[in-house]
């Protein structure tokens, strides 16, 4: 963040205390039990301390991180998940949280109209992890005696949760690119044992997108739900036929029964905000629903009645919803924080094509670039060795830092992409930078500069 965003951070923290004060004073004098007071000074002192050991921490707000998955919500999400943290509400009940609840539907209504649903069932998650657990439970209810199938690219979640459910699972090869193969996975459909494909709209590995639209047709000839696991890739629906984006499989969502976007990845919020979304709302009969605790504000569905968690951050829907005030689910909204990012990864690749010191691994499906150092032999065995010192070297300089992060490609992911290698182990590492940040579009030829200056050791 810098200075500008700093001050007016924390000119709207000074706003929402004033506000939460003025709401609070509405009820009249409400003395601090002793046994809550800390003596004076030493707050501060706990918190200096704490500041030192967050310094133990990489420099995810900065474009010279270009590593994993991570970077710090939007001030406004901030200043919105600090209002309504002062009061706490729960989601999980409109007793709990009137408020946050109605802006939690609010927010998901945006975010089934930004994939084309005209109906829906949907609330914000925790997780992106407990969203697909969701959308795999309502699947199993349907189909209880199929199984579940997904890539071999796909989050290693799904696996997990299948486990979960006691549900069985069959994983379906990918392409030279990393997307599902839909010949396999028709071969897989003909036998008849599939209830559910799980398709990946942005692998986590690479930001690939499966194609959406193929699978929906294979539904002309095979009975089977589809669910589109969107955690990370969601938001980029936003900017799908711009920059190369091929728009099919993006279109082709809205025909899907259920979708899984994380905000806490592409959507600027602090972590604890996924969402699931279901085409069709009568899935809400699966949620059995007994609590004792009988609710008395109104006869619509709670929140927590069509939700397999039970307590829930109300501070999160209220992050989100002014997040979405600032920068709505449209082109030029969010989609233009996408968009820098996804430029970034075009140029960046283009750069590393022309590079003598760097490799492309393969051109970016989204904003994720991965590439290795040039080596001489080229050999599965050389390119692991200089993937992993170079981002180490990045991450240890004393000057001018960078953070990147590595995948793992098996031999037959490798040479599908790069034939001539010398295959001497069973795989290799390659460098892997998210570029999510907007940042990264202003800051790439440096990274470029460094990531190939450091390569050359
Ligand atoms: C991150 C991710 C998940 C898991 O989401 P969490 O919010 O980390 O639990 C699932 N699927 C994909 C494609 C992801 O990128």
């Amino acid at each position: 963040m810098d200075l500008q965003q700093w001050l007016d951070l924390r000119q709207w923290l000074d706003r929402v205390m004033a506000n939460h004060q003025k709401w609070t004073q509405e009820f009249g004098p409400h003395p601090v039990h002793p046994a809550l007071q800390v003596p004076g000074g030493r707050v501060e002192d706990v918190l200096d301390r704490l500041a030192e050991r967050l310094r133990d921490n990489y420099p995810f707000f900065h474009p010279r991180y270009a590593g994993q998955m991570l970077k710090p919500p939007h001030p406004a999400a901030i200043a919105g998940y600090l209002a309504g943290q002062l009061i706490n509400p729960n989601n999980h009940a409109l007793d709990g949280g009137p408020a946050t609840a109605q802006l939690e539907r609010e927010a998901v209504r945006q975010l089934a109209a930004m994939f084309g649903y005209t109906e829906h069932l949907g609330h914000l998650t925790s997780s992106g992890t407990m969203a697909n657990l969701e959308a795999l439970f309502v699947a199993r209810e349907l189909h209880p005696d199929k199984g579940v199938a997904f890539s071999a690219e796909s989050h290693y979640t799904h696996a997990r949760m299948c486990r979960v459910l006691g549900v069985r699972t069959a994983s379906v090869p990918v392409d030279g690119l990393g997307r599902m193969d839909v010949d396999a996975l028709e071969s897989l459909l003909r036998k008849g044992e599939i209830g559910t494909v799980v398709v990946t709209a942005g692998t986590t590995g690479l930001g690939v997108v499966d194609p959406v639209h193929e699978v929906v047709k294979l539904r002309e000839r095979y009975e089977f739900r589809i669910h589109v696991d969107a955690a990370y890739g969601g938001f980029f629906t936003l900017i799908a036929g711009d920059l190369g984006i091929d728009p099919e499989p993006w279109r082709a969502i809205r025909h899907c029964d259920s979708i899984v976007v994380d905000p806490h990845k592409h959507g600027l919020q602090p972590y604890g905000c996924g969402a699931v979304l279901f085409r069709d709302p009568a899935v809400g009969q699966f949620y059995v629903h007994d609590s004792p605790y009988t609710y008395f504000t109104s006869d619509e569905l709670h929140l927590g009645e069509i939700s397999l968690e039970c307590s829930r951050a109300g501070a999160s829907a209220a992050a989100f919803w002014v997040t979405l005030q600032l920068l709505p689910l449209t082109r030029n909204g969010l989609g233009a924080v996408l968009a820098a990012g996804r430029r970034a990864a075009l140029r960046w690749s283009e750069l590393i094509e022309q590079s003598e010191h760097l490799e492309l691994y393969q051109r970016p499906g989204l904003d994720i670039v991965t590439y290795f150092p040039r080596t001489a032999p080229l050999s599965l065995s050389a390119i692991d060795k200089a993937s992993e010192e170079l981002m180490r070297r990045g991450m240890e300089a004393d000057q001018d830092p960078v953070f990147l992060s590595v995948l793992r490609a098996d031999a037959a992911a490798f040479t599908a992409r790069r034939p001539e290698v010398t295959v001497d182990s069973d795989g290799t590492r390659v460098v892997r930078s998210v570029l999510m940040k907007p940042e990264s579009e202003t800051f790439l030829t440096q990274l470029h500069e460094r990531v190939e200056q450091l390569s050359q050791h």
